[in-house]
């Protein structure tokens, strides 16, 4: 069999059709139609048919990037993740790394938004990022929005938020810089990619937007896209196109864009918060402390996991429970840490709502303990909070004031508390 070819086999009762990709350790992996691989045990697979090579979704055109001086210029920063990947046709298989000819070939109508400036940062799944590649992609980006009017970042999903929030401390900016990503790979019929992509190009070359911010499918369907603030935005489902919800706020923006054949039909910009379109200086800020963790409490955690989470790390977030609570048993621990200068900041693992230390006495006496109550911080932004302000200060003072100033509306005001799914 060669890489390409359709296969249908038997295996465990069951017919399954779809594209060899490679046989690894003892396995087939077939790529199904619906755009997940599949590995089967090679010898409990019955081969019924082996046919000629799938070319899906091969581009009939070859399309040049254009250099056009009168359309905006937009920096694309890609990290990896399945958007603006490129499909090898014969092995269906995803490789990340791009160029502006790849993208421009996949997607065509970015030739009518802009001319690009791609910069390859990093090549990963969004599971395998560090703090230290959020670093590298705030470098990275700070550099491209010297020479463009926006910047779009390409990343997978999974910590998509994660990386939007740091960048949203470690970067001032006067320029829309977007991130997206695409919930299905683009050499699939349903790919979320093309739109996001297009969406986010155009937010980033056109919109009045100054900040970070993260754009996708704001519903199942295509159509509007979302544009979230970077620091309250948070995927909410794991196969959803409209994963990525803003919590406790309103998206600042929507943005709808329509392709067909090629050519953009319809583009529209709707700005939902003007908050959003002060100005700022450029700047890179990118402190860094990678001994940082995040620790989701449970009933019954074990005392000696908890101690050495805190002990182990300069700073701890905890997701308590409720209005953020851990076993009253702990709380000593938590004065042990604190005592020995590592900073503990209490976030809530129901993710809608603020964190209360006066509500209930669990709370008082944790904070009595040196616990930082992060108000209604979503826990993934107080993590990446913390590790940028532990890189620039070790005084718990001053790390506290950073903490519960509010630097890029990772805070909403006390009013206004409304959820939505
Ligand atoms: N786990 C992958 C990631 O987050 C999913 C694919 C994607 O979202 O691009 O990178």
């Amino acid at each position: 069999m060669e890489p390409g070819s359709k296969v249908t086999l038997r295996w465990r009762g069951k017919i399954l059709r779809g594209v060899f990709v490679k046989e690894d350790k003892g396995f087939i992996v077939l790529k199904l139609s619906n755009g997940y691989n599949v590995g089967i045990p090679k010898d409990e697979a019955e081969i019924l048919s082996v046919e000629g090579r799938e070319h899906i979704g091969k581009p009939r055109f070859h399309y040049r990037p254009v250099q056009n001086p009168d359309l905006p210029k937009v920096g694309i920063a890609a990290t990896g993740g399945t958007i603006a990947a490129r499909v090898d046709y014969v092995t269906g298989a995803v490789t990340a790394e791009f160029t502006v000819e790849d993208l421009v070939n996949t997607f065509p109508e970015l030739n009518e938004l802009a001319t690009l400036v791609p910069r390859q940062v990093s090549n990963i799944f969004s599971e395998n990022m560090v703090p230290s590649i959020w670093r590298e992609i705030a470098r990275g980006v700070y550099e491209l929005l010297k020479e463009s009017d926006g910047v779009v970042v390409t990343h997978g999903t999974d910590t998509m938020h994660y990386s939007t929030a740091y960048l949203s401390f470690a970067l001032s900016t006067p320029k829309p810089v977007v991130f997206t990503g695409a919930q299905r790979s683009s050499d699939r019929p349903s790919s979320d990619a093309a739109l996001n992509l297009l969406s986010s190009v155009y937010v980033a070359g056109y919109s009045p937007l100054k900040g970070v911010f993260l754009s996708m499918h704001e519903s199942s369907s295509d159509g509007w896209n979302a544009v979230h603030l970077g620091t309250r935005v948070r995927k909410m489902h794991t196969s959803r196109r409209d994963t990525f919800r803003s919590i406790g706020r309103d998206p600042v923006a929507r943005v709808y864009i329509e392709a067909r054949g090629g050519r953009i039909v319809r583009k529209e910009f709707q700005l939902l918060d003007p908050e959003w379109t002060r100005e700022h200086p450029l700047e890179l800020r990118d402190h860094l402390n990678e001994n940082v963790a995040l620790l989701k409490y449970f009933p019954g955690m074990k005392k000696e996991l908890f101690e050495r989470v805190l002990l182990e790390h300069d700073g701890v977030v905890i997701e308590g429970t409720g209005f953020g609570h851990v076993r009253e048993e702990l709380i000593p621990l938590i004065k042990e840490a604190v005592d020995s200068g590592v900073f503990v900041g209490i976030t809530s693992q129901t993710i809608y709502g603020r964190t209360h230390s006066h509500v209930y006495s669990t709370a008082v006496k944790m904070e009595e303990a040196g616990a930082v109550f992060l108000e209604d911080m979503l826990p993934e932004t107080a993590f990446a909070k913390l590790v940028w302000v532990l890189g620039q200060t070790k005084d718990l003072e001053r790390a506290r004031d950073l903490m519960l100033t509010n630097v890029a509306g990772e805070i909403t005001e006390r009013s206004g508390i409304e959820w939505k799914l």
